[in-house]
């Protein structure tokens, strides 16, 4: 997939709204662990070292076919929010994470650099 295309996405604005809504939605805590995660512009009160990154998640992972897709990209039916920690087991968990390969801050797949 080109760099630029996802980079679009999670730049856009209906990627920001969708992603403000799964938070909102779950008060700012883990879908998997419950804990509080830190969201830019909606846990600007937590210090600092209580942060823990959350991310929105996707179901069905994002790839060359779908990435154009509203009805997945933007579902929020297939998103959930989850901490880092919580995202990498899951990311782990799936033999398709291969060795060189690592997380963005959005959760992407990408070449460790
Ligand atoms: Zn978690
Ligand atoms: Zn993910």
């Amino acid at each position: 997939m080109s760099y630029g295309i996802r980079k679009d996405f999670y730049q856009s604005k209906a990627w920001k709204q969708v992603r403000k809504n799964i938070w909102i939605k779950q008060n700012l805590l883990c879908y998997e662990c419950g804990k509080p995660c830190y969201v830019d512009g909606l846990s600007d009160y937590l210090p600092k070292e209580k942060r823990r990154t959350g991310i929105v998640h996707h179901k069905i992972w994002l790839d060359n076919n779908n990435i154009q897709d509203d009805n997945i990209t933007l579902n929020e039916d297939n998103l959930i929010g989850i901490c880092l920690d919580c995202h990498n087991k899951i990311h782990n968990e799936n033999k398709s994470c291969r060795k060189g390969m690592m997380f963005d801050e959005d959760g992407y797949i990408i070449k460790q650099e």
